[in-house]
């Protein structure tokens, strides 16, 4: 759904000159002009340079080039296809072009992939076949196997069942186990049935749909996630419980890569870091998941190019293998030295800015709702300083949990100031929200979430529009000072003082 944007001319980038200068100078467009002895992090939305020059018809050509790649690829840009090489050697060309030098960030990682649908039933007292990813998914990096066995409960009203070895005593060799979820991870219940002789384990879900869940390492028996009605009958059948549990999956060796580009100007040591997604699902094209944000940084990455060296350091990071499990930027952390960790000041990450039913949604950094990660501090300056932006532009914006789903993950992980956007993916809209931002109530924000349906005709320009503003906004706003977040003052400052614009009437500069 095109959307015109208001009060902004789509000619503007043709009138800039190739550099554009990071203060006014004479004869220089108005709009231009960056308000001096604003203190950092407090410039009027209005003085920012980069959202005017990232218009959403430069976002728009890059959806369209990533939407073509995959339709003549196998129809998507999934991790270790074609479209994604291809996709990854766009980005690397556009980059390029812009005067960056970007890197292939190479890592090796496990890939797990199912071969067939799995199978649990019921064999006794009655027999009833249950019904793949209906009423049970297979849990990501479940081990394979075809088990037969008896059903036995494992602490089953407990929160924390399954969550430690007592929790077995006495489990009977060669049963399927059936554990309720909660308190420690899936890999903890499935490693702890496993070694107690269990030949499968059941995970039943404690809130209501589908358990679609992973265990972090490859389980040494099959594990699936189930509905709490499948569970519960599965329970009530008590000691006459005999199920079958078949998993065809296995694990591979496979290699990809992130690419990294970023400013030759700016300090080395406090490094902005901005981050999206460029592989998308196996299912479809991937284009609000994550085109839209691959896109959004792609453009502000050309972009600041073109303006006068930053005082920080920005690094652009488009992640490989994100679907798997953020398994790029997991690596990409991973790799880092200690001293490389601590230069980064701050990460942002973009993933989803154009759903099609939207929502203004700005990571929790303040660590404020139920399911956020842990915010490092700094992330509540980083939300705060979205907020005050939107405020300014008279939007309206919500806090998303950090709910670990994205490619932050890591970053939070290793202690690092994080924050960014994000359009709503498969929550519901709600009345209220209608209200915010229009659309409609009682539907997904995306209802094509990781569907084939995710596609060029499936995205929200106007939601694109308002989002890639605040990460242009949040990019130069971060590149002139992260004092902020991470009480790191511009190392310029002091020279800018003694270096006055104007001396009487007369333009120094
Ligand atoms: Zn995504």
């Amino acid at each position: 759904m095109p959307t015109s944007q208001p009060g902004r001319s789509p000619r503007t980038r043709r009138h800039l000159p190739p550099t554009v200068k990071r203060f006014a100078c004479a004869g220089a467009s108005a709009t231009l002009v960056l308000g001096l002895g604003l203190a950092p992090g407090t410039a009027a939305a209005d003085d920012a340079v980069l959202p005017t020059l990232v218009t959403t018809e430069g976002i728009r050509e890059h959806v369209e080039n990533l939407s073509t790649i995959a339709e003549y690829n196998g129809g998507n840009r999934a991790t270790n296809t074609p479209g994604y090489d291809v996709a990854a050697d766009y980005v690397v060309d556009q980059l390029k072009r812009a005067g960056y030098r970007p890197k292939r960030d190479t890592y090796d990682y496990e890939l797990w992939q199912e071969h067939s649908e799995a199978v649990l039933t019921q064999l006794a007292p009655e027999r009833r076949e249950l019904a793949p990813g209906e009423d049970f998914i297979t849990m990501s990096y479940s081990g394979a196997g075809d088990a037969t066995g008896p059903g036995v409960p494992v602490d089953y009203d407990s929160a924390d069942s399954g969550c430690t070895a007592e929790d077995f005593a006495g489990f009977p060799q060669g049963a399927i186990a059936v554990i309720k979820r909660g308190s420690c991870t899936f890999q903890a219940k499935a490693a702890n049935a496993a070694d107690a002789g269990a030949v499968g384990a059941v995970i039943v879900n404690n809130v209501e749909g589908p358990l679609n869940g992973t265990v972090s390492e490859e389980s040494a028996i099959p594990v699936v996630g189930a509905t709490t009605a499948t569970g519960d009958a599965l329970v009530a059948a008590g000691d006459a419980l005999e199920l079958r549990l078949k998993v065809d999956a296995s694990v591979a060796e496979r290699t990809s890569y992130n690419i990294i580009a970023e400013t030759r100007g700016g300090a080395r040591n406090n490094v902005v870091m901005v981050g999206a997604h460029l592989d998308s699902v196996p299912e479809g094209p991937g284009i609000n998941d994550n085109a839209s944000g691959t896109a959004a940084i792609l453009e502000t990455a050309q972009q600041l190019a073109k303006l006068d060296d930053p005082n920080n350091r920005v690094r652009f990071a488009f992640w490989g293998t994100e679907e798997q499990g953020l398994i790029g930027s997991t690596k990409y952390v991973e790799g880092l030295k200690e001293r490389e960790l601590e230069r980064i000041a701050l990460y942002l990450n973009f993933d989803m800015l154009g759903s099609p039913n939207y929502g203004r949604f700005i990571y929790d950094g303040r660590g404020e709702l139920e399911g956020s990660l842990p915010p490092p501090s700094g992330s509540g300056a980083i939300q705060k300083m979205f907020e005050d932006y939107y405020e300014q532009r008279g939007l309206i914006t919500e806090p998303t949990a950090f709910s670990g789903r994205s490619d932050y993950s890591a970053f939070m992980e290793a202690g690092i100031a994080s924050g960014g956007l994000f359009s709503g993916g498969d929550g519901t809209k709600t009345e209220q929200q209608v209200e915010y931002y229009g659309g409609t109530a009682g539907i997904d924000f995306d209802p094509n979430y990781h569907t084939a349906q995710d596609d060029i005709d499936n995205i929200s320009w106007k939601a694109l529009d308002e989002l890639s503003d605040g990460v242009a906004y949040a990019v130069e706003t971060y590149s002139e000072s992260t004092l902020p977040v991470n009480g790191v003052a511009p190392r310029t400052f002091q020279a800018q003082e003694f270096r006055p614009d104007r001396v009487g009437d007369l333009w120094l500069r």
